[in-house]
């Protein structure tokens, strides 16, 4: 039995959480969360951790060289971060780029795509 200490993240209040795994790392017990939310966060922080990716991406064929914010459009596998951001390092997208377009369609197999968050002309 291992119990984790956490901090809910999913809204600004912050509650810790106490998480009771077992053995086989499957969670008994959550305690210190105040709402479902923080339930939900912390039994998938201890099984199977995501993270939003946020990012830039290079801009080709702009009026000047540049790079553009982008993001993923759901969380992704927080063990697949880097292979995630080593894929979008190795891309680009073609000037002009606008607000939602699609840098790269379902990265990895993740399920994520990964979004452009500004304009670049
Ligand atoms: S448990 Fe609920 S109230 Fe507490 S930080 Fe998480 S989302 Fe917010």
């Amino acid at each position: 039995m291992e119990k984790r200490e956490l901090v809910c993240v999913a809204c600004p209040l912050g509650c810790p959480i106490t998480v009771t795994l077992d053995d086989n790392n499957n969670v008994t017990d959550v305690t210190g969360n105040t709402c479902k939310r923080g339930d939900a966060y912390a039994r998938t922080e201890c099984t199977s951790p995501t993270r939003m990716l946020t990012t830039t991406v290079k801009v080709e064929g702009g009026k000047k060289a540049c790079v553009v914010p982008v993001k993923s459009s759901v969380p992704v596998p927080k063990g697949m971060m880097m292979e995630c951001m080593e894929a979008i390092n190795k891309s680009s997208i073609k000037a002009p780029v606008k607000i939602g377009d699609v840098v790269i369609k379902n990265i990895l197999d993740t399920g994520a795509d990964i979004i452009a968050t500004n304009n670049a002309e």
